[in-house]
C-alpha cells in the first residue's frame, strides 16, 4: 500500500492528485420516511441494523477528529432521513462547539422541520438545503410514494424563519414525471426567497434503473429556464461548489445547476464522506470503503483513526468514471451512503 506523506500532509485530507478534502459529509443514517422513486425502491431497503449505526458518541468523536485533526472546516449531515436521527440535536450542538468551528449544514426532505428548525438553529446549524422536486401534490404523492408535501412546504417556511439562510432547494427533474416543471419551481423559489439547485440524476438508485438516454441534463435545464428568465453566469468563485450557478434576471437572486453527469466537476472535489456505520468513502462512486468503526469500537487513538482517513482519502480516484465503459455503480445507494 502506498502511504500518504508526513508531513505538510498531516494535517489535511490530501489525495494523489492534489486535491484537499475540507468539506465532510456525514450520513446520520440510511432510513427514510419517503421513497423518491430516483432514489429507493417503494419498500425501502434492508436498513442498517441499531448495533452497526454509530451512536452519537461516536459520530461526534469523528468529527472532532475531522476538525481538530485533518483540516476539515464544513461539516454536512445528511442520510437517508437525517430528521429521522432522534440524537441530531445535540449532535449538532456538540460538533458545533467543536475548535476551530466548522460551517454545518444539513440536506433533509423536511419532514419534521417545521418543529425542528429552531431547535436545530439553536444548537448552531448554519444553513440548510431541502429537496422538493415538484410543486404539485399529487406528483409529490407518486414520486416520493408518500404525501407529505404540505409538511415539506411548512419545514421550508419554518426553515428561513428560523433564519437557516440563504435556504436552498435541491431538485431532482424527471423525464416525463416533473421536468416540465424547472420554470415553476425556480418562480416559486424566488417568490419565497429560496435558492434553487437542480441535480442531474446519477447513477446511484437502489434500483439501478438509471439511464443516460433519460437522464433531464444540464443544457435541457438551462433551455427550460430560459424560457422564462434571463441567466447570466454568476461571476462568484465557484471553488470546490459543485453547483454551478448564474444570476436570474440580472440578480441577485441566484440558480444552481449540480451537473455531476454533464459537466463532472471532480477535478475540484473537496469532499470526504462517513456512512452511518462508519466507513470513509473518498468518492459517492468509491466502489471500496474504509472501516473506521472497528478500529474506534477497538480503542485506537485519535492519531490512529486519522491516519486511517488519510491513508483512505490518498487513494481516491481522478474522477466518478460514469463514462468509462467499464462503470460500475458502487455497491450501495445514495441513500445509503449519504447525499
Ligand atoms: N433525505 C434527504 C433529502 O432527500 O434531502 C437527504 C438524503 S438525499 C440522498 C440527498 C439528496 O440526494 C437529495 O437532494 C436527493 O434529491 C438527492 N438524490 C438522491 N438520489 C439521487 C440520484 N440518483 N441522483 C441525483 N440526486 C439524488
Ligand atoms: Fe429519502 Fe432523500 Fe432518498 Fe428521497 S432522496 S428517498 S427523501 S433519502
Amino acid at each position: 500500500m502506498i502511504l500518504p506523506p508526513r508531513n505538510a500532509s498531516e494535517l489535511r485530507l490530501l489525495d494523489t492528485y492534489g486535491r484537499v478534502a475540507t468539506d465532510l459529509r456525514v450520513s446520520l443514517t440510511d432510513r427514510c420516511n419517503l421513497r423518491c422513486s430516483y432514489c429507493m425502491p417503494p419498500e425501502g431497503l434492508p436498513w442498517l441494523a441499531t448495533p452497526a449505526v454509530l451512536t452519537d458518541d461516536e459520530v461526534v468523536r469523528l468529527v472532532r477528529i475531522a476538525v481538530e485533526r485533518l483540516g476539515i472546516e464544513e461539516v454536512r449531515f445528511t442520510g437517508g432521513e437525517p430528521l429521522l436521527r432522534s440524537g441530531l440535536v445535540d449532535i449538532l450542538r456538540r460538533t458545533t462547539a467543536l475548535e476551530p468551528r466548522p460551517q454545518t449544514m444539513l440536506t433533509t426532505n423536511a419532514i419534521g422541520l417545521a418543529r425542528l428548525a429552531e431547535p436545530l438553529a439553536a444548537a448552531g446549524l448554519d444553513r440548510i438545503n431541502v429537496s422538493l422536486d415538484t410543486l404539485d401534490r399529487t406528483r409529490f404523492r407518486e414520486l416520493a410514494r408518500r404525501d407529505r408535501i404540505t409538511d415539506v412546504i411548512a419545514g421550508l417556511d419554518a426553515a428561513r424563519d428560523a433564519g437557516l439562510g440563504p435556504v436552498k432547494i435541491n431538485a431532482v427533474l424527471l423525464r416525463g414525471v416533473n421536468d416540465d416543471e424547472a420554470v415553476s419551481l425556480l418562480e416559486f423559489a424566488v417568490e419565497h426567497g429560496y435558492e434553487l439547485r437542480f441535480i442531474e440524476q446519477m447513477p446511484l438508485d437502489a434500483q439501478h434503473a438509471w439511464s443516460r438516454e433519460t437522464m433531464v441534463t444540464r443544457e435541457e435545464i438551462l433551455a427550460r429556464l430560459a424560457t422564462r428568465f434571463t441567466l447570466t453566469p454568476d461571476p462568484t468563485e465557484r471553488g470546490g461548489a459543485p453547483a454551478e450557478t448564474w444570476l436570474v434576471d440580472g440578480g441577485p437572486v441566484r440558480v444552481g445547476v449540480i451537473a455531476s453527469v454533464t459537466s463532472a466537476f471532480c477535478g475540484a472535489c473537496d469532499r470526504t464522506r462517513l456512512t452511518a456505520d462508519g466507513q470513509v468513502r473518498n468518492c459517492l462512486f468509491a466502489r471500496s470503503e474504509s472501516d473506521l468503526r472497528t478500529p474506534l469500537r477497538e480503542g485506537a487513538s485519535d492519531e490512529e483513526i486519522a491516519e486511517l482517513w488519510r491513508i483512505a482519502m490518498w487513494g481516491k480516484k481522478p474522477g466518478h468514471g460514469i463514462d468509462d465503459p467499464g462503470f460500475l455503480q458502487p455497491d450501495r445507494p445514495m441513500s445509503a451512503i449519504g447525499g
